[in-house]
């Protein structure tokens, strides 16, 4: 984590945590941001290319990174669409950096290559990869396989490259696959059971899992998780998925699994530059959006997530993190320092 590595960046994380749980307040410490629709691929089970393309301009971008320094926020997960096909995104990824914020990035890997020198300032860069090629492409498009595993091969040499694995009903028996592709090629690997959100999902009700191949595939992670450092999920996690049932779903529990700090700790901007709690209410609540609204009061619009159940899986470990889970806490920490051996 870059921003630790100097006095400021040790000040601030100790501001905002001092603000989160001693004074109780709402500090928004990791923020989602989809910088743009547009995008060069088109996977099936996602609409996002087929939305609205305003986007907020350079310069607003900029100034809403200023502010975000200011409020306390200690990391910014750029997402699109494609955020590597924003004209201006070298400019707003050095930008974050330069104000000592902690930068993940979240691309297909189609043009890796052309921002290499980008990527490399990145704390982290998240591809998709969803198993062998015939897989991967029957979902997201003939030659995107070679593609993304291009940029991870170029990238891991210089950026901590974590994999998630969209696990639909079609790559659920590549799980052990991707559990040795990530040694062989030493990525930190995820796994994400697709999802149905609001305006950016196609309908994904033939890929989606039933309760019984996703209990399966959990088993299956967590069984290959105990040989394999390189899965980034914690135990912790999927110990919890695999006890789920709905009656562990209740205020305060959002997650079904764990509280979610939405609203509260992390929040989500649109590409139009809407401010939401979370992605998935983009049709529940009402944003303020932060063309016209600083990024202060467009985040004191939203509260803490007013939810009471959810099956959102996505986000869910920086939940257990900002819950104190020792478990997810050590799972991280085990992670931080296997991405700090790479480094060397
Ligand atoms: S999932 Fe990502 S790469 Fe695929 S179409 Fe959607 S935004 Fe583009
Ligand atoms: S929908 Fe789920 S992830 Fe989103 S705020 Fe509600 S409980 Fe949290």
């Amino acid at each position: 984590m870059v921003f630790q590595k100097n006095k400021l960046g040790l000040v601030r994380v100790t501001k905002s945590l001092f603000r989160l749980y001693i004074l109780r307040q709402m500090v928004p410490l990791f923020v989602i941001w989809y910088l743009t629709n547009k995008c060069n691929a088109k996977c099936k089970y996602c609409d996002i290319p087929l939305r609205e393309k305003k986007e907020l301009p350079t310069n607003r971008v900029l100034k809403l990174i200023d502010e975000m320094a200011k409020r306390g926020v200690l990391r910014i997960g750029f997402v699109g669409g494609e955020p590597l096909l924003r004209k201006d995104i070298d400019t707003i990824i050095s930008h974050a950096k330069n104000k000592g914020l902690m930068v993940h990035l979240y691309s297909n890997g189609f043009l890796a290559k052309e921002h290499l020198k980008t990527i490399k300032k990145l704390d982290g860069v998240f591809f998709s990869l969803d198993g062998p090629e015939k897989i991967h492409d029957s979902m997201r498009g003939k030659g995107s396989h070679k593609k993304v595993m291009n940029a991870i091969k170029l990238c891991n040499k210089y950026t901590p490259t974590f994999v998630t694995s969209v696990l639909t009903k079609k790559n659920i028996n590549y799980i052990s696959y991707m559990s040795e592709l990530s040694k062989k090629e030493n990525f930190l690997l995820n796994f994400q059971p697709v999802l149905q959100i609001p305006s950016l999902s196609s309908d994904i009700s033939s890929y989606k899992l039933s309760e019984t191949e996703l209990k399966k595939c959990l088993t299956n992670i967590l069984q290959l998780k105990k040989s394999n450092s390189n899965i980034a999920l914690s135990e912790v996690y999927l110990k919890r998925m695999l006890k789920r049932n709905s009656s562990t779903q209740k205020k305060g529990y959002q997650l079904g699994i764990v509280k979610c700090w939405n609203g509260q700790a992390a929040c989500h901007i649109d590409s139009n530059g809407d401010l939401f709690s979370c992605i998935h209410l983009n049709n529940k609540e009402k944003a303020l959006n932060l063309k016209d609204n600083s990024f202060g009061k467009a985040f004191e619009n939203v509260h803490s997530c007013s939810c009471k159940t959810c099956n959102v899986t996505c986000s869910v470990e920086y939940n257990f993190w900002l819950s104190l889970h020792p478990g997810a806490i050590l799972n991280l920490t085990n992670m931080l320092k296997r991405i700090r051996r790479n480094s060397k």
